[in-house]
C-alpha cells in the first residue's frame, strides 16, 4: 500500500538504568493499521497509556535479551489476556528467544488467553507484512543480538497527467486504472490503441525506511545495503565522546560514533537513544553527533513521536 502514515513513538530511551524522566528501552512503530513493539522495557504499559497508544500489538521485536529491553513484556502479556486477546502474538528476537519465551510461560501463573509464537532473527531473517518488511541484521554487543530495518516497498512513480492527455487519454477513470498499473485501451484518430502505465509514470520510487540499532557497537558499514538512506536511524547512543574507551569496553556507541553511521548510512534523521542514566542533558550528545553528521539530530526524550513523511 502506498501513503499509510508511519509513526514512532519513543516510549523508553533511557540506557541500562531508568531515571525520573526515562523509561527503559521501547520503541513503538505505527506503520498504517500495523503496530510493532521494539524491545519493551519495564514501564512499557504506561508509556502506551501516557503517549495513549493503546495496547493492541501485532508484534514484539526484540533486539537482545538484556533485562532494560524485556522486561516490561511480561505485564503486558498479562493485560492483554486480561483484556481478552486471543489473537496470536509473535515474539521475534535473536538466539534465546524460545528459552525466554519459554520463561516468560513458566513466569506467568494466570490463565493466559492467547498463544505466544517465537520466532528466531538471525542476519538477514525477514517477517513480510503488507507494503513493508522487517529485516534482522547482527549487531556487536557481546552477546547474541539484532537490530532491524523496516523497509516500505517501493511506490509507484509519479503520474505524468500532460503526457497521458497528449496520448489522448480523457482525464477521469482511465487515470486511476493507469496508475494503478493496468493498460488502458482508447479510441485514437478512428484506432483502438494501447496506453501501457510505462508510458505515462515515472520510475518507482523508494519507500520509508526506519533502522532500529538496539545496544551495539557501530555496524553501518556491515549493514550499508539494507540500510542506507533510511529516514530515521534510531542509533545507541549510551555515552557521550568522553567516553569513548567505556563505550568500546562494554559494547555500546557514543554520540561522535552514531553520528559517523548516520553520515556513511546517509540518514535524513538521527535519534540518539539509550542514554546513560548519568547524563542530565543530552547537549553533549547532540552536539558529538552533529560534528560526524549534517543532517537533523534529535535526542529524543520520552513520549516524543515522529511522523516520517515520503522523501520528494
Ligand atoms: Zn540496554
Ligand atoms: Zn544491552
Amino acid at each position: 500500500m502506498t501513503g499509510e502514515t508511519l509513526h514512532v513513538y519513543f516510549l523508553g530511551t533511557a540506557g541500562a538504568l531508568p531515571t525520573p524522566q526515562r523509561n527503559p528501552s521501547c520503541i513503538m512503530v505505527r506503520r498504517g493499521p500495523d503496530t510493532l513493539l521494539f524491545d519493551c522495557g519495564e514501564g512499557a504499559q504506561q508509556q502506551m497509556m501516557r503517549a495513549r497508544t493503546g495496547f493492541t500489538v501485532d508484534g514484539v521485536f526484540f533486539t537482545h535479551w538484556h533485562a532494560d529491553h524485556f522486561l516490561g513484556v511480561i505485564g503486558l502479556i498479562q493485560t492483554l489476556s486480561f483484556t481478552g486477546r486471543t489473537a496470536p502474538l509473535p515474539i521475534y528476537g535473536p538466539e534465546w528467544v524460545h528459552d525466554c519465551v519459554d520463561g516468560i510461560r513458566q513466569l506467568c501463573r494466570f490463565n493466559l488467553k492467547f498463544p505466544l509464537e517465537p520466532v528466531r532473527m538471525d542476519h538477514g531473517s525477514s517477517v513480510r507484512y503488507v507494503g513493508y518488511e522487517v529485516t534482522a541484521f547482527a549487531t556487536d554487543h557481546g552477546l547474541p543480538s539484532v537490530g532491524y530495518v523496516l523497509v516500505e516497498d517501493p511506490r509507484p512513480g509519479r503520474f505524468d497527467r500532460e503526457s497521458a492527455v497528449e496520448l489522448g487519454v480523457k482525464p477521469g477513470p482511465l487515470f486511476g486504472r493507469l496508475q494503478r498499473g493496468e493498460t488502458v485501451c482508447i479510441t485514437r484518430d478512428g484506432k483502438e490503441v494501447d496506453i501501457t502505465p510505462e508510458e505515462v509514470m515515472g520510475p518507482p520510487r523508494p519507500g520509508r525506511k526506519v533502522v532500529i540499532t538496539g545496544d551495539t557497537r557501530p555496524v553501518h558499514r556491515r549493514i550499508k545495503s539494507v540500510a542506507v538512506d533510511c529516514d530515521l536511524l534510531i542509533h545507541d547512543s549510551t555515552y557521550d565522546d568522553a567516553e569513548t574507551n567505556r563505550a568500546r569496553e562494554v559494547y555500546h556507541s557514543t554520540a561522535g560514533e552514531a553520528g559517523d553511521a548516520a553520515r556513511e548510512l546517509n540518514a535524513g534523521t538521527l535519534a540518539l537513544v539509550h542514554i546513560s542514566s548519568r547524563y542530565t542533558s543530552t547537549a553533549t550528545h547532540i552536539r558529538d553527533a552533529a560534528k560526524r553528521f549534517c543532517g537533523n539530530v534529535i535526542a529524543p526524550t520520552d513520549l516524543e513521536m515522529l511522523e516520517i513523511p515520503f522523501r520528494g
